[in-house]
């Protein structure tokens, strides 16, 4: 069934435990993530995100997206995650998304929160839910020091969110996105400072590439959603490589895709304590 973030990151920060989020750019991906849900009973969120769209143009996914979401037996969520542009967050909510992401992160205070307010009362509108990112998750690909000068604050945390009435809040605590180069050290003690100032669900991103003790640490401290795309590209790659040794033919390697995609999701939704939660 179609459900907003509401539906499920209420009940998961209750009983700690974290939904993933996990982007699907094709229906390889779609039905990897939508088969492991079923299978272990866990609910799940599904999406692409704007900096995703040259590899699958909205319209063209969301209507599978949105079918899937609606037809599965367990609640999903389909969720436009690192919108950038109020345009594609406005084209999202139209096509039935039933939550967005609204990231100003990289913009200036000021106009973080003006935005992120407007696109907030729109999608409430629409039934939909809304994240927002307050501090700067970085890419991996930048150094450790540069990330910590981006973590959130307790007090920007609770400032935002009070200004803006999201639904659910991104936090940087040195977690990046994209492969990581070395291991990346996260700051616990920041987490549960936000934690206490704050009663808004919490998400964590850049999950891909964290160690099972950081999934099991953050979301005991409070972490109710984590996104995962990179280890989703990696399985996929690691079945195309496969395939290719041992000389399958494009549908099978097709089908080798969707189980090494559904295992990496299945793996993480062990680790995030969803299982049987739907
Ligand atoms: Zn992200």
């Amino acid at each position: 069934m179609l459900v907003n973030l509401n539906d499920v990151l209420k009940k998961a920060q209750k009983e700690k435990y974290a939904v993933g989020l996990f982007n699907t750019t094709d229906t390889d991906m779609l039905q990897g993530v939508i088969e492991a849900a079923e299978e272990l009973r866990s609910p799940v969120v599904l999406g692409t995100a704007e900096i995703l769209l040259p590899y699958g143009e909205l319209k063209l996914i969301a209507p599978s997206v949105i079918a899937a979401a609606k037809r599965a037996k367990v609640p999903v969520v389909v969720h436009y995650d690192h919108g950038l542009t109020f345009t594609r967050c406005m084209e999202a909510l139209q096509l039935g998304f039933s939550s967005v992401m609204f990231d100003g992160s990289t913009k200036d205070y000021e106009t973080n929160l003006a935005e992120t307010r407007e696109i907030v009362k729109i999608a409430h509108e629409f039934g939909a839910s809304v994240e927002g990112e307050i501090g700067h998750v970085g890419n991996a690909s930048t150094g450790d020091e540069d990330l910590r000068d981006m973590y959130t604050t307790p007090e920007e945390a609770k400032a935002y969110i009070e200004a803006t009435g999201v639904d659910a809040l991104a936090v940087a605590i040195g977690s990046a996105h994209g492969v990581y180069k070395k291991k990346p050290l996260l700051n616990i003690e920041r987490l549960k400072e936000i934690r206490r100032a704050v009663d808004t669900p919490l998400v964590l991103h850049g999950g891909s590439g964290l160690s099972d003790d950081d999934f099991k640490t953050t979301v005991r401290e409070g972490i109710a959603k984590v996104n995962i795309f990179t280890d989703l590209c990696l399985a996929g790659k690691r079945a195309m490589k496969e395939g290719e040794e041992q000389g399958l033919d494009y549908l099978e390697v097709r089908n080798l895709k969707v189980k090494y995609i559904k295992e990496a999701v299945m793996e993480k939704m062990k680790l995030f304590g969803s299982v049987g939660k739907a």
